[in-house]
């Protein structure tokens, strides 16, 4: 180990502690915090400490100032955030009027609801707003806020994204798909937006598969295209693909920011998503008010390869359900 970075490390990290912000717990203004949540970016006191850790490591790495040993990364994190005042100003942006803050001498089921209300649900956040990990292992050391901040560099709020609802992807069924294997195949249905990728089971030695599986996808401001793409599992090697196809969600989210309260409608069509040369649409598919919920049926050809339909249904499901 190399000690002179690893002083340089902890004499960075007390500077930052003496920060007047860092003089008091960031969750209930105690004095003299010696704890730290290394991916939050927050010094704390020690009860508010035991809370922290019954989260978990995926919403805070909690660390002693003195008594643990940090990484470069960890103390890079710390600085990148800038103290309580600075983490507080986003995980409290949006404390109710009249709720009070948990004291020094708060109860600890006080400590323990506040605490989990303001990293675990991120309650205080702009509604819209979830801090969200760039990395898909949400169990490695590093967490959510540090990447958040990692990947934004001095951009912090662009390390953030802001969601403007989810999509609920039903994968109805395959028909006729492509033979990869020498009679059949055992395909799966791996679905992408944006940063996220979800995925159906596999169905095995099955050209005409039924799923119907349902999978969630947050859908951030700047959405692009669903991009639907089926594998042939193989055991042995890597998984040959089997067709694909890009889907176009303008229709379903434009009508649905026009009928915000589906429930107050009775059930009709309110918008399409139109065949053409260079879609993937068998025929027109339409976004319609269903039971209160906004739905949109379609059944898609797959692209490049020789054959394949997929039956889908997207739900729209806005953020405050
Ligand atoms: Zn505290």
């Amino acid at each position: 180990m190399d000690l002179g970075r690893a002083a340089s490390g902890r004499r960075r990290l007390k500077d930052l502690l003496l920060q007047k912000d860092n003089r008091v717990c960031s969750d209930c203004n105690a004095p003299d915090p010696k704890w730290a949540s290394a991916n939050i970016g927050v010094f704390i006191c020690l009860k508010c400490c035991g809370v922290h850790r019954s989260l978990g490591t995926h919403i805070s790495k909690v660390l002693s100032v003195t008594l643990d040993e940090w990484s470069d990364d960890e103390v890079d994190a710390m600085i990148e955030v800038g103290g309580n005042a600075s983490a507080n100003s986003i995980y409290e942006a949006y404390i109710p009027e009249g709720y009070t803050k948990p004291g020094p001498d708060a109860t600890p089921e006080q400590r323990s609801q506040f605490i989990r209300s303001k990293y675990e649900l991120q309650e205080f956040l702009k509604p819209s707003l979830r801090i969200v990990s760039g990395k898909s292992n949400q169990s490695s050391s590093s967490g959510s806020f540090m990447d958040s901040f990692r990947s934004a560099g001095s951009q912090r709020m662009e390390g953030m994204i802001e969601f403007i609802g989810m999509l609920k992807v039903k994968v109805i069924q395959g028909t006729n798909l492509a033979i990869r294997d020498i009679k059949s195949s055992d395909p799966y249905v791996v679905l992408n937006l944006g940063s996220q990728t979800v995925q159906t089971t596999v169905v095995r030695s099955n050209l005409n598969p039924v799923w119907n599986e349902e999978r969630m996808l947050s859908v951030p401001e700047h959405y692009g295209q669903l991009k639907l793409k089926v594998y042939d599992y193989d055991t042995f090697s890597a998984d040959d693909i089997m067709g694909e196809a890009d889907i176009d969600l303008q229709s379903l989210i434009t009508s649905a920011m026009a009928f915000r309260d589906p429930g107050m409608y009775s059930d009709m069509q309110i918008g399409k998503w139109l065949k053409s040369d260079d879609n993937a649409l068998i025929e027109d598919s339409p976004v319609e008010i269903s039971d209160g919920k906004i739905k949109q049926m379609m059944t898609i050809r797959l692209q490049n390869v020789e054959s394949g339909d997929i039956e889908l249904e997207l739900e729209w499901i806005p953020l405050d359900q």
